[in-house]
């Protein structure tokens, strides 16, 4: 499997990063989008005509949480697919309590109806929801949910599902992608001898926000954790230097991650 950064800003990144959202390549050539943000018609490709053979590509479909950076290019991928008679319904694949609430309040207004018909999520995507703590396969990739704590209010909590990810089906080595989540390292010391890799959330803004993991909090992780982490999701121009502090780096954008026979490779491409 590949993984393609085709994002790794913040929500309020610039079009030198875009917004944090991947793309997979099984090794079936299948491709899933991991998030679809309000960039997602630029970053996916540079050109009109590349974009729309992407979108045809798509498979499936994984959102992990509401934000917009995350969620705000979801009205432009149902319509482009559904009214693309060449294309069958992409899989959509969720935390159940998350797919119903995109649902209801970020998606119904613009989706709810076309002419002459009402219209529901399942109109346009082949939906498979999932539990909080939910495992799911596809293409021979094995994908478990991860709940992480991204806006604590004590009225309504709002969650993450990051994911650890493995080509079982070719050896690939496991991987744990945050998605957007507080400092949570407890959780990041134990699933972390199983990974090969991390892709950590990463605030590098001078101030702390809190619903993000900062620079500085990954700091106090031991070099033998440090030593696995990618930091994406930061703010743009980051002055940090990642790699002096015993993290493997910043991801770049266009960078490719290929995980087959417990090997890694990376490289960057636009
Ligand atoms: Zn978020």
């Amino acid at each position: 499997m590949k993984i393609k950064f085709i994002g790794v800003g913040s929500a309020f990144t610039t079009s030198e990063y875009f917004q944090s959202n991947l793309l997979i390549t099984a090794e079936s050539g299948r491709k899933m989008l991991l998030d679809c943000g309000t960039d997602i018609r630029f970053s996916l490709n540079s050109s009109p005509e590349a974009c729309q053979s992407v979108v045809e590509e798509i498979d499936a479909v994984y959102i992990s949480h509401l934000h917009s950076d995350h969620v705000g290019g979801m009205e432009w991928m149902a319509f482009q697919t559904y009214f693309n008679p060449d294309q069958r319904r992409p899989r959509l694949f969720m935390e159940q309590d998350t797919m119903q609430e995109m649902w209801n309040f970020s998606l119904k207004g613009g989706l709810g109806c076309i002419e002459g018909k009402r219209m529901h999520l399942t109109d346009y995507f082949d939906c498979r929801a999932l539990p909080r703590d939910g495992v799911f396969e596809w293409e021979g990739i094995r994908f478990n949910l991860v709940r992480m704590p991204h806006i604590i209010t004590g009225y309504r909590d709002f969650f993450s599902y990051g994911l650890i990810m493995e080509d079982v089906a070719h050896g690939g080595p496991m991987v744990f992608f945050t998605t957007d989540t507080q400092f949570q390292p407890g959780l990041i010391q134990e699933i972390a001898p199983r990974a090969a890799l991390i892709f950590h959330d990463c605030e590098t803004s001078p101030f702390k926000s809190i619903v993000h993991t900062h620079y500085d909090d990954l700091l106090g992780l031991p070099e033998t954790i440090r030593g696995k982490i990618w930091l994406y999701h930061y703010q743009p121009c980051p002055t940090q230097r990642p790699e002096q502090d015993g993290f493997k780096g910043f991801v770049s954008r266009g960078r490719v991650f290929s995980l087959v026979e417990g090997t890694i490779r990376t490289e960057v491409r636009e």
